[in-house]
C-alpha cells in the first residue's frame, strides 16, 4: 500500500515539474513515506531522520517530509521531536501533497482524519512515463488501490488509528483506473486494501453500503481484454465468502495463490486479538479455498509472543502450520502499538521467549516451503518475465514463486508469459528450463 502511495505522490509531484534523482544529495525535496505497523518500522523512520539532520546542515535549502501512517500517528510531535521537518503529511492528506509543499511552512502538519473522506478519482500516466523508458525497463505490473482504512479493530493493530475507517473506492473509479493501466501495458494487477473481502461494505460518498461485493469486482476487473494475471491483497479470514472462494475456479486469470492471515493458531489468543473466526472456521475456509483450486498457495501472517501467549498456544500455533503447510509466510514477534488495545494488556511475553518462538516457527515454515518447491521439480508452470539478464530471464509463476530460466537469445520482454519446467527447487526461488511461449 506505500508503494502504491509513493508512487501517487510521484505522479503528483511530476506533474508540478519535479523530476526523481537517485541520489539523494542532489535532492531538494525528500519525502518519507513511513510505516508504523511494527515498533521495528518506526524505529527505521526515527534513524533515518537522524541522518537526513546531518545532511540538511550541509543543504539548508533541503525540504524534508514525513508522509504515511507514523506521520499520521506522531503528528506535531515529529516536529518537535526534529524541527528539521518541514512537512508532516498524514494519509488523507495525500493527494494534497503537492499544494502543501506550495505553502511551506504554513501548514506543517496535514493529519486531519475524516470520515466522509473521499478517496479521489486518479488515473496513473504511465504512458507518459513509458515514453522515455527502454522496453526492458517499462512496468508491466501494478498496484492498484481500491479501499483505505480498516473498522475491524484487531486489538494489536494500529492500522484503524493510522489510516481511518474503512473507505471503498468507487467501482466506476477503479475499473477507469484498471482499463487505463492495461491500456497502457500493465500484464498484472494487484488489488490492495487491508480486508479486501468487506469491500464495497463501506461507501466513499456516504456510509452507505454499496450493492457491488469484491467477487463482484474481480469479475469486472477479470474481463479487461489485455490483462493477463490478477491478484489482491489482503483478506481478514472472518470475511471470506464462498462466493469469492470460487472465483479461483471461475476466473482464469485469478493466480493461484492466496494470501490467507492467521496470526495465531490458538482460539484463547485469537479471541483475544478480536479476530472474529476461530482456528476451526479457518481451517474450513482453508480446505473450502484447496477445494476450489487444489494448487492454490497459502501464505500467511503470524504473530509470536501476543500478550498472554503460553507455549500450549505456542504449540497451537505450530499445529496449525502443520495441519495448513502455507507455502509461506510472513511472520512477527509481536510489538506495543500506540493506541492499540493489547498495549494494555498486562501480561506481556519477554523478548527472549518471543525471539525464541519465531525462530521455532520461522525453521519449520522454511522446511515447508522448500518441500512445496521440491513439489514443482519436473512440473511445468506459466512464468511471467520480470527481469531479463544477459544469460538469463527471472519471472514469477501465478503462484508467485520467482523461476530463474537459462536464456541465451533473450527475445522476450518483462510481462511477457512464457512456459517453463521446474529443474530444481531452492528455498526462495526455482530454477527451470524454457518449454514455450504462451
Ligand atoms: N490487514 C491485514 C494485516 C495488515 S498488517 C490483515 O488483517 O491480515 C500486516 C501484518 O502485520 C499483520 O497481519 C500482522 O501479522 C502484523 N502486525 C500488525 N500489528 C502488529 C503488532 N502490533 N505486532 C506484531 N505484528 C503486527
Ligand atoms: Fe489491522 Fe485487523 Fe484491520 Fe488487518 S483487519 S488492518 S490486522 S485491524
Amino acid at each position: 500500500m506505500n508503494e502504491r502511495d509513493s508512487e501517487i505522490m510521484a505522479q503528483l509531484l511530476g506533474e508540478k515539474g519535479y523530476v526523481e534523482t537517485g541520489d539523494s544529495d542532489q535532492a531538494d525535496l525528500i519525502i518519507l513515506n513511513t510505516c508504523s505497523i511494527r515498533a521495528k518500522a518506526e524505529q527505521k523512520v526515527m534513524s533515518m531522520l537522524g541522518v537526513l539532520r546531518k545532511q540538511k546542515q550541509h543543504n539548508p535549502k533541503l525540504k524534508i517530509c514525513v508522509a504515511g501512517c507514523v506521520a499520521q500517528q506522531e503528528g506535531q510531535q515529529i516536529i518537535e521531536r526534529m524541527p528539521h521537518v518541514d512537512l508532516v503529511i498524514g494519509t488523507q492528506s495525500l493527494y494534497q501533497l503537492t499544494e502543501l509543499l506550495d505553502d511551506f511552512g504554513e501548514h506543517p502538519v496535514a493529519t486531519r482524519l475524516s470520515k466522509d473522506y473521499q478517496i479521489p478519482p486518479f488515473i496513473p500516466n504511465l504512458r507518459a512515463d513509458n515514453h522515455q523508458k527502454s522496453p526492458l525497463t517499462i512496468p508491466f505490473k501494478k498496484f492498484l488501490t481500491i479501499m483505505q482504512g480498516c473498522n475491524n479493530y484487531c486489538s494489536y493493530c494500529v492500522v484503524p488509528f493510522t489510516r481511518g475507517n474503512e473507505i471503498s473506492r468507487n467501482v466506476s473509479h477503479i475499473l477507469e483506473e484498471a482499463y487505463s493501466l492495461v491500456e497502457a501495458g500493465i500484464k498484472e494487477i494487484t488489488l490492495l486494501g487491508q480486508n479486501v473481502n468487506s469491500y464495497g461494505r463501506t461507501n466513499v460518498v456516504s456510509t452507505e453500503t454499496i450493492d457491488y461485493s469484491f467477487a463482484d469486482l474481480l469479475r469486472a476487473v477479470s474481463t479487461i481484454p489485455g490483462l493477463r494475471r490478477l491478484r489482491f491483497t489482503t483478506s481478514n479470514p472472518k470475511d471470506l465468502s464462498d462466493d469469492l472462494m470460487r472465483c479461483f475456479a471461475d476466473i482464469g486469470i485469478l493466480c493461484p495463490q492466496f494470501h490467507l492471515p492467521v496470526q495465531s493458531g490458538s482460539n484463547r489468543i485469537l479471541s483475544l486479538m478480536n479476530r472474529k473466526y476461530s482456528r476451526e472456521l479457518y481451517l474450513e475456509k482453508v480446505a473450502a479455498l484447496r477445494s476450489y483450486c487444489p494448487d492454490i498457495a497459502l501464505t500467511t501472517d503470524m504473530i509470536v509472543g501476543f500478550p498472554g501467549e503460553t507455549d500450549r498456544d505456542f504449540e497451537e500455533t505450530m499445529s496449525l502450520l502443520e495441519e495448513v503447510q502455507y507455502h509461506g509466510s510472513f511472520s512477527f514477534k509481536y510489538s506495543d502499538r500506540p493506541g492499540t488495545r493489547s498495549a494494555t494488556f498486562e501480561d506481556k511475553v519477554e523478548e527472549t521467549v518471543k525471539s525464541e518462538r519465531l525462530r521455532i516457527f520461522q525453521s519449520r515454515q522454511d522446511e515447508i516451503g522448500l518441500k512445496h518447491n521440491q513439489g514443482y521439480v519436473g512440473k511445468i508452470f506459466s512464468v511471467m518475465i520480470e527481469k531479463i539478464g544477459e544469460d538469463s530471464i527471472v519471472g514469477r509463476t501465478g503462484t508467485n514463486h520467482l523461476v530463474h530460466i537459462a536464456d541465451t537469445v533473450c527475445s522476450y520482454l518483462p510481462g511477457e508469459i512464457v512456459s517453463a519446467r521446474i529443474l530444481h527447487a531452492g528455498q526462495h526461488s526455482l530454477r527451470g528450463e524454457l518449454v514455450g511461449k504462451d
